[in-house]
This record gives C-alpha cells, sequence and structure tokens, in this order.
C-alpha cells in the first residue's frame, strides 16, 4: 500500500496527530523530546462521500473505504544525518515512505518546550530539509563510487544510475531539494528506485492552536508561502481539536466542528491532501453486499488495477465492464446505465479512471 511518513522536529505534536488519525491511544503524547522512538505504523480509512452515495444507490449491506499507511517517524533532529538523536534508524524509516508530511509547529505555548527556544515554522522546516539534504548527498557521494566498476563494464542501468544521480547531486549542492529536479518519463522508474528522501513529496502540516484552527495564524501563511515556493503542499490543522474529534461519535463530531467554525475535519483534508500529494485516486466495486473503494496511481491501466483486488485478477483478466461515476449516479445505478448504453466494455489497454465503476471478467 501507499504509506505516507510523519516527520518533525520533537515537541510539534507528531505523535497527538498520529493518535488522532489511527485513534489509537498506542503512540503517547508526552511533553518531552524522544517520547515515541520506535515507529508506529497506522491504517486510516480515506474519507469519499461518493462511495457512500454508490451504496445507498445499490443498496449495498457493507462499505468499504480504501485504506492508506501513516507511519509517525519520531526523532529527527538537527544532527540526524550525523547519526545524532536515533538519526540513521529514521532515515531509513523515511527512505521506505511514499511520501512526507512535515509537522510544524505553528502554536504558542510556553509550557511545552520548543527544541529551538522559539516558534519559527519555516527555520524548522529548513532544519529538517537540511538533514535529508545532507543525508541524500553522502548517500550519493556512496553510491556514485559504488558504481564506478559496473561502468566500466558497460552496466546500461548503472550508466543510467550514475546520471541521474550526478544531476540529483547538482540540484543539492545548490541547495535544491531532488523534487525539484525534472525527470523524463523513460527515467521516471529509475529515478523512484533511487529513493532519495529529497525527492519525495512533501506536505506541510501547520499545527495551530485550537483557537487558530479554522482561520489559520501568521505562522501557517508564512508556511503557506514556502510550499507554493517548493512545489509542496500545506494543511492547516489543530492536533488538539483532531485528537478530541477523535474520541467522538460521528454526530458528536459534526456539532463539535461546526461550534469551531470548521466544515470538515481536518484530519479528512489532510488524509485527502496526502492522496493528491501521491497521485493517487479511486475506483469503486459495487453490488448488493458491499461497496468498496480501491486505491490505484494516477494512469494505471486496468489489468493492474484488478491486481489490486487480487493477482488472479491480473493474470487472468479478460476485460472490465466500466460506468462513469457520473453516469451511476445521475442515471441511477447498474442497470439503469447499461439500459442507457453507459457501461463500457474495456480492455487491456484501458487507463482507469478516478470514480469508475468497475466489474472484472477474468479467467480463473
Ligand atoms: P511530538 O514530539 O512531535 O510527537 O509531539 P507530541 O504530539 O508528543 O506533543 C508534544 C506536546 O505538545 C504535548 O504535550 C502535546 O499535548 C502538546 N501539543 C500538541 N499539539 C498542541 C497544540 O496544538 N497546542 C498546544 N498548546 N499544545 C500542543
Amino acid at each position: 500500500g501507499f504509506k505516507t511518513g510523519i516527520v518533525g522536529l520533537p515537541n510539534v505534536g507528531k505523535s497527538t496527530l498520529f493518535n488522532a488519525l489511527t485513534r489509537t491511544a498506542a503512540a503517547q503524547a508526552a511533553n518531552f523530546p524522544f517520547c515515541t522512538i520506535e515507529p508506529n505504523v497506522g491504517e486510516v480509512a480515506v474519507p469519499d462521500a461518493r462511495l457512500d452515495t454508490l451504496a445507498r444507490i445499490a443498496g449495498s449491506k457493507q462499505i468499504i473505504p480504501t485504506r492508506m499507511t501513516f507511519v509517525d517517524i519520531a526523532g529527527l533532529v538537527k544532527g540526524a544525518s550525523k547519526g545524532e538523536g536515533l538519526g540513521n534508524q529514521f532515515l531509513a524509516n523515511i527512505r521506505e515512505c511514499d511520501a512526507i508530511a512535515h509537522v510544524l509547529r505553528c502554536f504558542e505555548d510556553d509550557d511545552v518546550t520548543h527544541v529551538e527556544g522559539r516558534v519559527d515554522p519555516v527555520a524548522d522546516a529548513e532544519v529538517i530539509e537540511t538533514e535529508l539534504m545532507i543525508a541524500d548527498m553522502e548517500s550519493i557521494e556512496r553510491r556514485l563510487q559504488n558504481l564506478v566498476r559496473k561502468i566500466k563494464g558497460g552496466d546500461k542501468e548503472a550508466i543510467q544510475q550514475e546520471r541521474l544521480l550526478k544531476t540529483a547531486l547538482a540540484a543539492l549542492e545548490q541547495g535544491r531539494p531532488a523534487r525539484t529536479v525534472q525527470v523524463a518519463d523513460e527515467d521516471a522508474r529509475a529515478w523512484e528506485l533511487l529513493q532519495l528522501l529529497t525527492a519525495k513529496p512533501v506536505l506541510y502540516v501547520c499545527n495551530v492552536s485550537e483557537a487558530e484552527a479554522a482561520t489559520g495564524n501568521a505562522h501557517s501563511a508564512a508556511v503557506a508561502r514556502m510550499a507554493e515556493a517548493q512545489g509542496a503542499a500545506s494543511v492547516v490543522i489543530s492536533a488538539r481539536i483532531e485528537e478530541e474529534i477523535s474520541q467522538l461519535d460521528a454526530e458528536e463530531a459534526r456539532e463539535f466542528l461546526a461550534e469551531l467554525g470548521l466544515e470538515e475535519a481536518g484530519l479528512d483534508r489532510l488524509i485527502k491532501a496526502g492522496y493528491r500529494l501521491l497521485g493517487l485516486q479511486t475506483y469503486f466495486t459495487v453490488g448488493p453486499k458491499e461497496a468498496r473503494a480501491w486505491t490505484i496511481a494516477a494512469g494505471t491501466p486496468a489489468p493492474r488495477a484488478a491486481g489490486v483486488i487480487h493477482g488472479d485478477f491480473e493474470r487472468g483478466f479478460i476485460r472490465a465492464e466500466t460506468i462513469a461515476y457520473d453516469d451511476y449516479v445521475t442515471l441511477g445505478g447498474e442497470q439503469a446505465a447499461k439500459d442507457a448504453g453507459r457501461m463500457r466494455s474495456e480492455g487491456k489497454g484501458y487507463v482507469v479512471q478516478d470514480g469508475d465503476v468497475l466489474h472484472f471478467l477474468f479467467n480463473a
């Protein structure tokens, strides 16, 4: 599945947010740096109102949302690339993630120690980014050395890797993260396999006080400007509020949000932003038994999309019966869409579209 790593300096609210995200008390929040040492992994349902609509139309007994994984990666501090503050383990944990949610402290509270002794989220972001950039440069230098022999032997993959690593290194030496490098289509896969830390898409999460959750504040506005300049994304959230909401039932949560002047829980916005950031899409399978959402990367052909459900679906793929979400809803269900000629039969080359309602036909 797709994994987002939650990073940030100590005491910015990572654990609070992670707890709220996964609705567990497993990752304990405490006013103390390094309190969460093991990386905590949690799965969250991706909120999608379309799934409820489809289930209502089809009379599905069960609704199963698609999920995404969050990992709470604590302990990234200044000097992490030098192995300080349990650095290397954390860098390895980040390497395994598809995207980074970078939590920034945008709340003032004298009772909560700030490791740098002041609230300045833009400077905090730079502290972490610098560590990740140093770590990338060191790993690139190492890898370039390891490639020398293979390149002498004329290994084509090694030559491609060297070219990409040198491009990344040049950007990093100019103070730019690897995600600012434009990669040609034919290099995209090899680039991804390099797993550079600063090539991963970043979502800045501005943790503001309860009172500023609806409006944001000067700190979160500064982060939004920084994000825009970097081609990254940002959301404003109050981890404290999210923690409270995570303990309420749906009705109570709606009332609480309305009192605060919020339309949607910050976590829902966070999860959706993470989904967008990763370039993910959803397709649906809908029947009387269940309505279910499935996650794919944008641009996924039908057989590989089928493989998300089961490997046999991909191996034995024959075709996909496809109804666009809007057709399904406007016409009022599968049979009506079929009668109106809006159910298409698509083959192996079909690229699944966001919101498609699919049936896969396959050889068992
Ligand atoms: P982590 O080290 O980044 O995981 O931070 P924690 O989630 O453990 O939070 C550190 C401390 O800050 C805890 O005492 C939290 O209750 C507190 N905290 C988190 N978010 C907020 C917030 O929005 N406002 C205030 N005042 N305190 C917060």
